[in-house]
């Protein structure tokens, strides 16, 4: 599964956030320091309206969300990059993830301790990401010697990844994110094997006071403005509002978030964020017994979108019968798409697209 991480200085909301995730008391909040050691790993259903109206249709008897994880990699200070403390464990913890999602402190409160006794997003991401910029820069220039070995032996592989090495180490010494390296398509499995941290796709999480979850405020909307012109993306969020919200029972959950001036939680606005983020998207399978969302990256073809049900599906591939959600909808499901003409048949060349209800024929 797709998994994110959850990073931030001590304090600035994480535990809270991530309880709110996962609605469990496992990663303790407290006004604290350092209190959260452990990673925790938390799964959550993607929320998609979608899913609701394809199973009303399909008179389908269990709707079943796509997943993803969330991580909340504590441990994050000064120095983690030179093995410092619990340094060593988080770089490991946040090698695995598959993109970053920053949460920033957006809120004033005296009785909340920070870390640098001062309230500044910006401040905080910068000191969070110089870290992992060491720690990549640390790992490539480790590596340096002997690439270079190989690539004079004249090994191939070796000398694209020397010149990858070199570039992402003249980024980085600029005070950028190895995300920023300029590399043609042919370069990009290399770039993945170096395994940097600061090419993981980032995500700003503002977590802001109560009265600002519906507007944001000004520290947020200095956030906003570095994360569009850092190709990164941005949601604004109350940790402290999602925790009760999680609380709640369903039916009070839509009065309290009315009362707030919000018209969802902040939560399914984080989770699409983080799956936009990871260029993930969705197409469904409808039948009486579920209603299914499966996660695909954006640009899959149909056998590699079969094969996330069954590898089985992938390998005997045929051909999937595909129905555009919307026509789906509009024509009242599988029987009238058919009817109007809207079931394609498609090939193992079809670029599956976000929302397609799909069947697949296979050889067993
Ligand atoms: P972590 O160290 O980043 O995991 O931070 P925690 O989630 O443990 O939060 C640290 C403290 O800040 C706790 O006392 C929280 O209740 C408090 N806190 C978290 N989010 C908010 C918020 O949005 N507003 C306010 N006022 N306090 C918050």
């Amino acid at each position: 599964g797709f998994k994110m991480g959850i990073v931030g200085l001590p304090n600035v909301g994480k535990s809270t956030l991530f309880n709110a995730l996962t609605r469990t008391a496992a990663a303790q909040a407290a006004n604290f320091p350092f209190c959260t050691i452990e990673p925790n790993v938390g799964e959550v259903s993607v929320p998609d309206p979608r899913l609701e109206k394809l199973a009303a249709i399909g008179k389908s008897q269990a709707i079943l969300p796509a997943r993803m994880s969330f991580v909340d990699i504590a441990g994050l200070v000064k120095g983690a990059s030179q093995g410092e403390g619990l340094g060593n464990q988080f770089l490991a913890n946040i090698r695995e993830t598959d993109a970053i999602a920053y949460v920033l402190r957006c809120f004033e409160d005296p009785n909340v301790i920070h870390v640098a006794n001062r309230v500044d997003p910006l401040a905080d991401a910068e000191v969070v990401e110089t870290e992992l910029m060491l720690a990549d820069l640390e790992s490539l220039e480790k590596r340096r010697a002997g690439v270079e070995k190989k690539a004079k032996q004249g090994d191939k592989d070796a000398k694209v990844t020397l010149d990858l090495v070199d570039r992402a180490i003249a980024v980085l010494r600029e005070g950028r994110s190895a995300r920023f390296v300029q590399r043609e398509a042919e370069e990009e499995k290399a770039f993945r094997e170096l395994q940097l941290l600061t090419s993981k796709p980032a995500l700003y999480v503002c977590n802001v006071d109560e009265a600002s979850a519906a507007t944001g405020n000004a520290l947020s909307r200095k956030v906003e403005d570095y994360a569009r012109a850092n190709d990164a993306g941005v949601v604004v969020i109350s940790a402290e509002i999602e925790s009760q919200l999680a609380q709640l029972p369903d039916e009070e959950q839509a009065e309290y978030l009315e009362s707030l001036g919000l018209d969802q939680p902040g939560l399914d606005r984080l989770i699409r964020a983080a799956y936009e983020l990871l260029n993930l998207q969705t197409y469904f399978t409808v039948g009486p017994k579920e209603t299914r969302a499966w996660t695909i990256h954006q640009g899959d073809r149909a056998p590699q979108a079969a094969g996330v049900i069954h590898t089985d599906f992938e390998r005997g591939f045929i051909r999937a019968q595909t129905i555009a959600f919307d026509d789906f909808v509009a024509l009242g499901g599988e029987q009238g798409a058919k009817e109007a003409g809207k079931a394609r048949d498609e090939g193992k060349d079809y670029v599956v697209r976000d929302g397609d209800v799909m069947l697949f024929k296979f050889n067993t």
